[in-house]
């Protein structure tokens, strides 16, 4: 039996999955970090060694293939031995506004790069580190990780590689990106799940993998969640419902509206087009805890309609379904009991859910087939059976949703990419 390890490098820690064949896990690993870590790189080094170390014995011979997500846009800069020459710049640091304008006169309007947390606005950026003409290479953190595993420097996915400007139609980086005269290696880019190399002989031996054990190419963590549901047809979809509304739907067609912070990432011969509300449990936490949402969700009815019309926001904004940055959270009329607010809540943010779809359908995506559901509100049977009155197709929860198990079916060859 040859099995598959999977590596998530999320927002706040890291975790590893052990499959066989058949897609059963067979062990979870995890290694947890401070959110206020100041030396990135020693963590995750410390982590992947930790995920590895924690891996029982008895299942490391049989390992076949390993592959690794990071968080998108997360990246860094080595020297030509591998090693970094400053701190990584995090998914979310948003240092890149800086280089924005340089960026606008040279990228097509609206493209995903011209964001201040892109990967290329980071690097433009970097450009002013005191120890920038030491790097030789820019690679994302999936990129760096495997390195370590692998020993092969300069080689990204184009998932990862998206927000660098890479052009995943074509299969190259644009002629654009020319004119910006990086001054080093850009990774060349793979097809998620392509095999990089064999695990190094110094650390199969030390853990005792096999020898020819193989490194793939990686992805970003949201896709890996996505390829964790197991959807793979057009028109299948998945909500996360987690501290935002994400909706990610499979699709034969490509769409990209930044008007509305809709784009496409590429999954072989589909698309993944998604956009993301600022609407979700964050709002739901603001006014209750876990355990009244529990509770309270236990006392709705979720064949009765809700008449409240809200549009659930901690604050004001929102470009997806609604493209308004000055939307205004709308959160009233605010019955006296707490369930019938709830209620309006759920039936509001379902509502939204509903648009989403309908706005990704009618920019030319796939019809939906089904929704499988991620993320903490996905346990919520009640919020389920009112999203499956408005969405109109079957609403699944997701066996799996960890990032770490879609890493593991990429690393298996079960994802068609
Ligand atoms: P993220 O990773 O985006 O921070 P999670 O997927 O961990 O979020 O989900 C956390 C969110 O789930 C919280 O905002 C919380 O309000 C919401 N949540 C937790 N339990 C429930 C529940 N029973 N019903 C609805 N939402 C819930």
């Amino acid at each position: 039996m040859t099995l598959s390890l999977g590596i998530d490098f999320g927002t706040s820690g890291a975790r590893g999955v052990v499959i066989d064949e058949e897609g059963r896990v067979l062990s979870e690993m995890r290694h947890y970090w401070l959110v206020e870590t100041i030396d990135w790189v020693k963590c995750w080094r410390e982590a992947l060694w930790s995920l590895l170390g924690q891996i029982p014995g008895a299942l490391r011979g049989d390992i076949g293939a390993i592959a690794i997500n990071g968080t998108s846009s997360t990246i860094l800069l080595t020297d030509g031995a591998g090693e970094p020459v400053d701190a990584p710049l995090l998914y979310n640091d948003g240092r890149g506004a800086m280089a924005l304008e340089q960026l606008s006169q040279v990228a097509p309007t609206n493209h995903t790069v011209l964001s201040a947390t892109s990967s290329l606005a980071k690097l433009l950026w970097m450009q002013v580190l005191p120890d920038f003409a030491k790097a030789r290479y820019l690679l994302h953190q999936a990129d760096w990780l495997g390195f370590l595993l692998h020993g092969k420097l300069g080689i990204s996915d184009y998932h990862n590689a998206l927000k660098l400007g890479y052009d995943v139609e074509k299969l190259q980086y644009p002629k654009w990106l020319e004119q910006l005269q990086i001054p080093l290696q850009l990774p060349q880019v793979l097809a998620p799940g392509t095999a990089i190399g064999e695990l190094l002989p110094r650390i199969a031996a030390y853990f005792g993998f096999k020898g020819d054990c193989l490194v793939v190419a990686g992805t970003t963590d949201s896709i890996a969640a996505f390829l964790a549901s197991g959807a793979k047809f057009p028109g299948e979809a998945v909500t996360s419902l987690g501290s935002t509304l994400v909706l990610k739907l499979l699709s034969r067609h490509r769409i990209e509206d930044a008007r509305y912070g809709i784009y496409s990432h590429r999954l072989g011969n589909l698309w993944l087009t998604g956009g993301a509300s600022n609407t979700g449990g964050a709002v739901l936490k603001h006014f209750f805890s876990d355990v009244e949402l529990v509770r309270l969700s236990g006392e709705i009815d979720p064949t009765q309609p809700s008449e409240l019309d809200y549009y659930p926001l901690l604050k004001p904004g929102d470009r997806f379904p609604i493209n308004d940055p000055q939307l205004l959270p709308r959160l009233e009329p605010r019955p006296d009991q707490n369930k019938e607010f709830l209620h309006g809540l759920l039936e509001s943010m379902a509502r939204i859910e509903t648009r989403g779809y309908e706005l990704l359908q009618n920019l030319g995506a796939d019809s939906l087939i089904n929704i499988y559901t991620a993320g903490g509100g996905a346990t919520n049977s009640t919020w389920t059976a009112i999203r499956q009155r408005y969405l109109k197709v079957p609403v699944v929860s997701s066996i799996h949703t960890e990032a770490a198990y879609g890493t593991a079916l990429l690393a298996m060859g079960k994802v068609q990419i």
